[in-house]
């Protein structure tokens, strides 16, 4: 099991360095407001264990995904997404990814949000 990067901001939060608003926690994954919402619900779920991006999920983190995704609709609606939310995953510099530990978004509140990805004028 990879465990923690001492460089990376999210292992850093999940090991209590650096403080973060928590939304869930349990012994493999948290759950967190995001720092810079887009919504007023924006939080993150990451399993604790440090993954740094899709790319690099193995079948052996199969359960922790499914349990994060099956967290994503509880979590959601008690925090305030109970007529539907956004799930994001960004994945590497096409998907502009920032931080480098696998998290899931959740984003929602009462108003629909804006279209999912902004159409370029070509
Ligand atoms: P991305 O990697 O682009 O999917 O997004 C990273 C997200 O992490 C951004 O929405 C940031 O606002 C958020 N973020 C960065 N640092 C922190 C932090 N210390 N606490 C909470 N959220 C953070
Ligand atoms: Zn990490």
């Amino acid at each position: 099991m990879s465990a923690r990067d001492p460089n990376c901001i999210f292992c850093k939060i999940a090991g209590g360095e650096i403080p973060a608003r928590k939304v869930y926690e349990d012994d493999d994954v948290l759950a967190f407001h995001d720092i810079n919402p887009v919504a007023p619900v924006h939080f993150m779920l990451i399993p604790k264990m440090h993954i740094a991006t899709l790319y690099d999920v193995t079948n052996g983190d199969a359960p922790i995904l499914g349990k994060i995704l099956t967290l994503a609709p509880r979590l959601a609606r008690e925090q305030g997404a109970g007529d539907g939310f956004r799930t994001i995953i960004n994945t590497g510099r096409v998907g502009r990814q920032e931080v480098m530990h696998v998290h899931v978004h959740v984003i929602g509140g009462p108003d629909q949000l804006g279209p999912m990805i902004v159409r370029r004028a070509n």
